[in-house]
């Protein structure tokens, strides 16, 4: 079944949107440079226990995954402002239908529509 079509971003939704993409941009800079020393390999000589060991290393891993979300976070919403800087902000990268402004309130750096997000999440599983 065909969804209706989104309408566009009126003003006010743009500047909000933008708004929250250049708050998101500083935030995810900060959280990435804050735990960068987090995320470091743990060294193996350092002489602490075997299970204190284990757990830095958990913890490593675990700082490591969600920089690489913010990591990528961070670029989808770069690439979010260069199309607000382009004026196609709003469009789906893949098909240009409007994203709609539900959609891009909750996730301002979304790149694709919900119909072009949930094919390419099938596709790749
Ligand atoms: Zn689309």
């Amino acid at each position: 079944m065909a969804r209706p079509p989104e309408p566009e971003l009126t003003p006010t939704e743009a500047e909000a949107l933008q708004r929250a993409l250049r708050a998101l941009e500083r935030e995810l800079a900060q959280s990435l440079a804050g735990s960068r020393e987090a995320a470091a390999p743990v060294d193996l000589d350092e002489p602490i226990g075997r299970v204190s060991r284990i757990d830095a290393i958990q913890q490593q891993k675990m700082v490591e995954a969600s920089r690489d979300g913010m990591a990528l976070r961070a670029r989808q919403v770069r690439a979010a402002l260069a199309r607000v800087a382009e004026g196609t902000y709003g469009e789906c990268v893949s098909c240009e239908e409007n994203v709609g402004y539900r959609r891009l309130e909750a996730r301002p750096e979304a790149p694709f529509c919900i119909a072009c997000q949930s094919r390419s999440e099938r596709g790749s599983r």
